[in-house]
């Protein structure tokens, strides 16, 4: 029987409609290259709706947009004006070599690209406009739009690439409906619990995931949004973190790796932050102690592109606890799978692939008909968990960094966070080459601390002390350098660093 509910499209106007109407005198600061912007939600719409009349101008009203832009007001109010003419934003992962960037725009048949002054790309064969001053003008003389469509819920909003690290870049699109209701479930207290009395801080890229939808989160609910502008640094997060208030801040754990080491080496403070969300790679243990002692708790999310960055979470209270991934948010479903597809029990000791469902779910990639669900309804994460009886995630690994010597695995994800508990590490990754005799062995690549000198033996006789490894678990060989080669995302580059490991044995001959 139908419901007795009146039509109602989850759609990006629904937002707009309270960031327009509600709170009004709310701010949006941004960093910019100009300096610091500061405006009210009041202002901000008003942009919207003349931003949308130049693009209609333009003939851009209803298209796929590309951005190749940073975190700042105006990156936001493209967010809003393109989705709200039925448009897509397609964002474009800043960090992508310009042939990559090359290739999504033209596989998403983007019309137009809005692109940070200081990116280095140019693309003749479409238009494109520059993010200054000169455009602010321009678009500050147009009329403010009028009416904005009601846009089915189902339609796309928000366009993003995978970044490749396993592959071509994939494009998945997020609907209106995903957009509003990811962020509805962020706001819930046992999520994110972000509220109109804080100062949310957005450092995750706005050009990957949609700054994992806490810029519409924050502005659905009216908190203060800070965007921390171009290539922003430890120092200037802390700088904003102070000036701004800035109560909880979301970024991925190396970030927080580099504002913890800052804080401590200029014996700085992070007096106004209450929590930081950090997720795209397990943050180590060492660095929730550490923010813990600075009064900041951690809240360890899990997610991926395909599932619109925040699936689960982890807000325990426990501090021993949080390496786990947590409980899935509302509007995702889990399961655990073996290698046949076979469900598996969740008793916290059944290792197997993790598959979600849910309401923000990527089914099928962009310009690619087939349907990438398992059974039709799963789909598979390609990340090994076990799954607690309460429902709690635990990531042992992803599939493909899995170490395979002698017909057992070795988790590099457990051997990266012993290694960086150690007191004189600063950051750790572990892969696996290949091995004649074992099929694969694992080799550590470390950064030390600053000014700190420490040898392969005394990482090795720490990581026996912790009697946490068989010694056939250990790496056979640790490597020092300088940095860890990161992905255009911020995440430890596990290729690259094979590919390291490979020259390295090449010379050593
Ligand atoms: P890419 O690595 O290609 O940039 P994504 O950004 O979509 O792709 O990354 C998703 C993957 O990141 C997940 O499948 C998982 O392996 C890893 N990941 C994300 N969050 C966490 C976390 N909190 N703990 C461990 N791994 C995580």
């Amino acid at each position: 029987m139908d419901s007795t509910i009146m039509d109602y499209n989850l759609n990006i106007r629904a937002i707009f409609w309270r960031v327009e109407k509600l709170y009004s005198n709310q701010e949006i600061i941004s960093r910019t290259y100009e300096g610091i912007k500061r405006y009210t939600y009041r202002d901000f719409s008003l942009r919207v709706r003349k931003l949308a009349s130049f693009l209609k101008q333009k003939g851009l009203a209803g298209e796929r947009i590309a951005t190749i832009a940073w975190n700042t007001h105006r990156h936001l109010e493209l967010y809003f004006a393109v989705p709200l003419l039925n448009g897509i934003l397609h964002t474009v992962n800043v960090r992508f070599h310009p042939t990559e960037m090359d290739y999504v725009i033209k596989e998403m048949g983007d019309k137009a690209i809005f692109k940070d002054k200081d990116i280095e790309y140019k693309n003749d064969s479409i238009t494109s406009f520059i993010l200054d001053e000169k455009y602010d003008e321009e678009v500050e003389v147009q009329e403010p739009f009028a009416e904005f469509p009601d846009v089915d819920e189902k339609q796309g909003a928000i366009a993003c690439f995978t970044s490749g690290t396993t592959g071509k870049p994939k494009g998945v699109i997020y609907s209106h409906r995903s957009v509003f209701i990811h962020s509805l479930s962020l706001m819930a207290k046992d999520v994110l619990g972000i509220s109109s009395s804080d100062t949310v801080m957005t450092i995750v890229p706005m050009f990957h995931i949609s700054g994992w939808d806490t810029p519409f989160a924050s502005l659905m609910t009216g908190a203060r949004l800070v965007l921390p502008g171009p290539r922003p640094k430890a120092e200037d997060i802390v700088n904003m973190i102070k000036s701004f208030g800035v109560t909880i801040a979301i970024a991925a754990p190396t970030v927080w790796i580099d504002v913890v080491h800052y804080v401590e080496k200029e014996k700085g403070d992070l007096s106004p932050l209450k929590a930081v969300v950090t997720g795209g790679a397990e943050p180590p243990l060492g660095l929730i102690k550490k923010l813990s002692e600075y009064g900041v708790k951690t809240y360890h999310a899990w997610g991926m592109t395909e599932t619109e960055a925040i699936a689960t979470i982890n807000k325990s209270d426990d501090i021993n606890r949080l390496s786990e991934q947590g409980y899935p948010i509302p509007g995702i479903e889990t399961a655990l799978i073996d290698v046949d597809g076979k469900e598996l029990p969740w008793d916290g000791r059944s290792v197997g692939e993790l598959v979600v469902r849910g309401a923000f779910v990527t089914k099928r990639y962009f310009n690619s008909p087939s349907n990438i669900l398992h059974n039709n309804t799963w789909l598979r994460t390609g990340d090994v968990v076990k799954i607690k009886e309460d429902g709690s995630i635990k990531v042992v690994d992803r599939l493909k960094d899995l170490i395979k010597s002698g017909g057992e695995w070795i988790s590099s994800v457990d051997l990266e966070n012993a290694i960086m508990s150690y007191e004189k590490v600063l950051e750790a990754a572990v892969v696996g080459v290949p091995d004649e005799k074992w099929g694969e062995r694992p080799v550590a690549f470390v950064v030390k601390k600053p000014g700190v000198e420490v040898t392969e033996e005394e990482i090795i006789n720490y990581l026996k002390s912790l009697n946490m490894f068989a010694k056939w678990q250990l790496p056979d060989k640790i490597i020092f350098i300088d940095s860890i080669p990161k992905t255009s995302t911020g995440k430890l580059d596990k290729k690259a660093m094979r590919e390291m490991v490979k020259k390295f044995i090449e010379k050593k001959g």
